[in-house]
């Protein structure tokens, strides 16, 4: 019998074949399908003609097509219903990818036909889409040394070497100090102030190691809670300092000399390649383009921010003032704010569950997108899944075309991981005449139906559920030519931008009439409840916005300039948050010794992001404000230079076209109450 994850599938007709696929079809299949792709490399490389944009470019894009396929097909399934004999396969086949991986990245024959067309890219006449394709292809390969001379070409492997052993190591320390931490406690009234369910978590997690009582650690569920409810304020100052001191206790795990290896190594790595710094080496594939424009973006909005933070600092001073606090201190800080933030609101999240039943707000989510884009969602059951409570739908535009195919997976089970995701079983693209559709899931955890109950969400779920639900709309009007430049293949800097700017819907009166009504009694929301939630999440913004720019900050000064002369790390940063700092520095403590984010994991130069996402769709959702927040010409630019465009062309372009202007910042300051609104 036939694999059947090696045959094709394409349109409606034939989907993901879940059913058929058995765990002993993905190991052949990827054996299968890397040599596949492997001669499909080969025959590029061993073409006699000169090299051009056809014979080599895009022959090489829709190479290990079936590759991916049976890919996406693993690693969704890995993610979404995995079990142990899955996790087994996974390890046994990411070796194999990656060498996979490597042989192209190191094809020097491959590099060259890429090079010769690129070189002479003024001449061809390429359309914007062909342009950046190639321009991508040739800096896949420029930007992991392929222009360097055989000695460079040592050095660079020498010091990714060394990077990803440091990297390991900074990971490994953070984790060995979190670990190495616990809080134990026996006299209940050490808790007080804390949720129920904070309580019984600490005391499972002492009846696993057999102690009495309870146990607090450094783990996020377990610490995060305890900051922000317990009464106790020398608990809360014990456990905040044990955790801002993680890895700077010039112990065996302290990754002080770790963080400066590694920011001299990744300028090292940038110089040898080409670039300034390393912020400029990542920078040059954002949207942002250069750290220059980080920092005036960050400085800017921190100007605006400053003040209102300052105003909520003394805010919460004096609040926590009545409670005998001289000097908040950064373990008062959540705790204060939730105390804060319940005598301002007292909002209770539970009396707004029943107007968001599950299927009333998909329903609602297809309804803003029938209504902006002229889609229709006509759900299924011929489609093939890999789980029965995956829904299956089959999406059309206004004149009937099929557009995608549209998989939505709500409710947790074993085997599913934790969080909310995006993502697609088949690309889009164009090749001859047809225009092959794309296959797109999103996957959530979201509160599962009982026998009384139908699931009904939480206002996070919704905006979660509007969320991803923006990424697959990226992903389902896909109209690009390439395979690698379809859809959600932008800048991460740009990605956020359908997602979050379709989450604004959940907070207008006009769309939420059209779902959010009572289960039992069909009532419309009160809007004063939608108004609550509104500007409960926009309290003490300016403090938070504070905070998300010291951090973005701390990442620009490590990676945006020579860092050989930088001998202390605890100097550097307090020199770095001079402008960000409201609560009095701790000596014993530093955060860049255990800033993951930027040492370990992939974003370093990239912490801006969270912000600038945020002014993107502000400023995005303004326009549609402006001119109505269901207008059709508005929502069509949106759909023809952004959503349509995938990755082909600069982010910036594509936005001020759809804009008219490039993005400001004032649409969030409004949104976020951080300036008096007009
Ligand atoms: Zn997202």
């Amino acid at each position: 019998m036939k694999n059947p994850l090696l045959q094709n599938f394409n349109t409606p007709h034939t989907t993901a074949p879940f059913s058929k696929i058995k765990n002993e079809h993905f190991k052949p299949a990827f054996e299968e399908a890397i040599q596949k792709a492997k001669a499909e490399i080969d025959e590029i490389t061993s073409n006699s003609e000169a090299p051009s944009f056809k014979n080599t470019i895009e022959p090489l894009d829709f190479s290990g097509y079936t590759l991916d396929r049976v890919s996406s097909i693993f690693f969704n399934l890995n993610s979404a219903e995995t079990n142990d004999e899955i996790q087994k396969i996974a390890q046994e086949v990411s070796p194999l990818l990656s060498e996979f991986s490597n042989d192209i990245r190191l094809n020097e024959k491959l590099f060259e036909r890429i090079k010769s067309v690129y070189d002479a890219r003024k001449n061809l006449d390429l359309t914007v889409e062909q342009a950046t394709l190639l321009d991508k292809k040739y800096k896949s390969f420029a930007r992991n040394g392929a222009n360097l001379d055989d000695t460079s070409k040592n050095k660079l492997r020498e010091i990714d070497m060394k990077l990803s052993k440091r990297s390991l190591q900074f990971g490994e320390n953070v984790l060995a100090e979190t670990n190495a931490f616990e809080m134990h406690l026996t006299d209940e009234n050490q808790l007080k102030g804390l949720p129920d369910g904070a309580k019984e978590a600490a005391k499972m997690a002492a009846k696993e190691k057999d102690l009495e009582g309870w146990l607090i650690t450094l783990d996020y569920p377990s610490y995060v809670p305890f900051m922000t409810y317990a009464d106790d304020r020398n608990l809360r100052k014990k456990l905040a300092i044990a955790f801002g001191a993680r890895a700077f206790k010039n112990n065996k795990f302290d990754n002080q000399k770790v963080v400066l290896d590694i920011v001299n190594l990744r300028h090292k790595r940038a110089n040898l390649l080409g670039y300034k710094t390393h912020a400029h080496f990542v920078l040059e594939e954002r949207m942002a383009e250069t750290p220059e424009k980080v920092l005036s973006f960050s400085n800017d909005l921190l100007e605006k921010a400053k003040p209102a933070a300052e105003k909520e600092f003394k805010q919460l001073s004096d609040f926590a003032k009545k409670d005998g606090i001289e000097q908040l201190q950064k373990w008062d800080g959540a705790y204060y704010s939730e105390k804060l933030k319940k005598q301002n609101f007292d909002l209770d999240q539970e009396a707004l569950k029943p107007y968001f039943k599950l299927e009333n707000v998909i329903d609602g989510a297809f309804t803003v997108a029938n209504k902006l884009f002229g889609l229709q969602f006509k759900e299924v059951d011929t489609i093939d899944k890999y789980h029965k409570d995956v829904k299956t739908y089959e999406v059309t535009n206004t004149n009937g075309d099929f557009i995608a195919v549209f998989y939505a997976d709500f409710f947790p089970r074993k085997g599913k991981r934790n969080g909310a995701w995006m993502t697609s079983y088949k690309s889009q693209w164009k090749k001859d005449s047809e225009n092959s559709r794309p296959h797109i899931s999103i996957v959530c955890n979201f509160t599962k139906p009982t026998d009384t109950k139908p699931s009904l969400l939480t206002f996070n779920e919704v905006t979660t559920l509007f969320h991803e639900f923006g990424h697959a709309l990226h992903g389902m009007l896909a109209d690009t030519v390439y395979p690698s430049l379809s859809g959600t293949s932008v800048y991460w800097d740009f990605v956020e931008l359908p997602s979050q700017l379709l989450e604004n819907w959940c907070y207008e009166k006009e769309a939420l009439d059209l779902f959010a009504k009572h289960y039992e009694t069909n009532e419309p929301i009160p809007m004063d409840l939608v108004q609550k939630i509104k500007d409960s999440s926009n309290f003490l913004e300016g403090m938070q916005t504070m905070r998300q720019l010291s951090f973005g900050l701390l990442d620009m000064q490590w990676h945006g300039a020579d860092p050989t002369n930088i001998k202390n790390v605890k100097e550097f940063e307090n020199q770095a948050f001079t402008d960000t700092q409201l609560y009095p520095d701790v000596a014993e403590n530093c955060m860049s010794t255990a800033f993951s984010h930027i040492f370990q994991g992939g974003y370093s130069s990239g912490y801006y992001s969270y912000k600038w996402a945020e002014v993107l769709d502000a400023d995005a959702f303004e326009f549609f404000k402006e001119t109505g927040i269901f207008n059709k010409e508005t929502a069509t630019l949106l759909l023809e230079n952004v959503l349509s465009k995938g990755g082909t062309d600069k982010p910036m372009d594509l936005y001020k076209r759809f804009r008219g202007a490039a993005p400001s910042n004032k649409a969030l300051l409004k949104r976020a109450g951080l300036v008096e609104k007009q």
